[in-house]
């Protein structure tokens, strides 16, 4: 007989690796193509980055709530911005806006070599922290602070990705991009927004227009 606790880490029931070999199915059948994006979101445990009561619905492709009117993004958008920015090589070092439950940053860590991640709300943070601690998965630097400014001491970045939509393209983050580097961002003010992937080349910067997309806004400074 297994007991409670070993049924919780297995995650026996709604959380069943049946559940979650479904929900990779469905990614899969919607268009992600990286097999190592697609792994890695099947072995990445999300019922751990939201609440117990919500931990039923955690294999479920959409976006939840984490508190503080805030979201964890939906499987297949943090799939596909994480294709977006892999798909021209491995990174080295990534810049990520908005840690918000970490589920994105915990994604991004087993990918990348570095991981440099942004919140605003201090309390979040400190929770996304523990998460990625209890996975050990050591290669994330947390920053509580406005990421409109980004994090320039530690830039410049390969890999910039924001996970909230700006009202426009937050300069300091086209100035933390390194040669080559990858910007994938949300970018409108209303309920529906466009992502953008964003290159920095030898002569300037590509702009390329994808999907229409439904982030949570990226709002203005710090917040305890
Ligand atoms: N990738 C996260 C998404 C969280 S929602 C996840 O899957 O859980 C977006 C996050 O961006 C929220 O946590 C919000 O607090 C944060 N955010 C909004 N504006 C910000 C800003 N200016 N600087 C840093 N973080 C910000």
């Amino acid at each position: 007989m297994r007991g409670q606790d070993d049924m919780q880490r297995s995650g026996i029931g709604m959380t069943s690796q049946r559940t979650r070999e479904r929900l990779i199915q469905r990614l899969y059948e919607e268009g992600l193509s990286n097999a190592r994006v697609l792994e890695v979101i099947r072995r990445t445990p999300r019922h751990l980055f939201v609440d117990e009561a919500l931990a039923h619905r955690a294999y479920e492709d959409t976006a939840l709530p984490i508190g503080h009117n805030q979201t964890i993004s939906q499987p297949y958008m943090v799939g596909r911005m994480t294709e977006l920015l892999l798909s021209a090589g491995p990174l080295d070092k990534v810049l990520e806006i908005g840690t918000g439950s970490g589920y994105q940053t915990a994604v991004l860590a087993q990918l990348v070599e570095r991981v440099f991640s942004v919140e605003r709300i201090q309390v979040l943070q400190d929770r996304a922290k523990e998460r990625l601690a209890e996975l050990k998965l050591r290669n994330v630097v947390f920053r509580w602070g406005d990421g409109w400014e980004g994090w320039n001491a530690l830039g410049p970045y390969n890999g910039i990705i924001v996970t909230a939509a700006a009202a426009q393209v937050p300069q300091a983050l086209l100035d933390q991009l390194a040669p080559g580097g990858r910007l994938v961002i949300p970018v409108g003010s209303g309920d529906v927004q466009q992502l953008l992937l964003i290159i920095r080349e030898a002569d300037g910067f590509s702009r390329h227009v994808l999907d229409a997309v439904r982030f949570v806004p990226l709002l203005n400074g710090p917040l305890a």
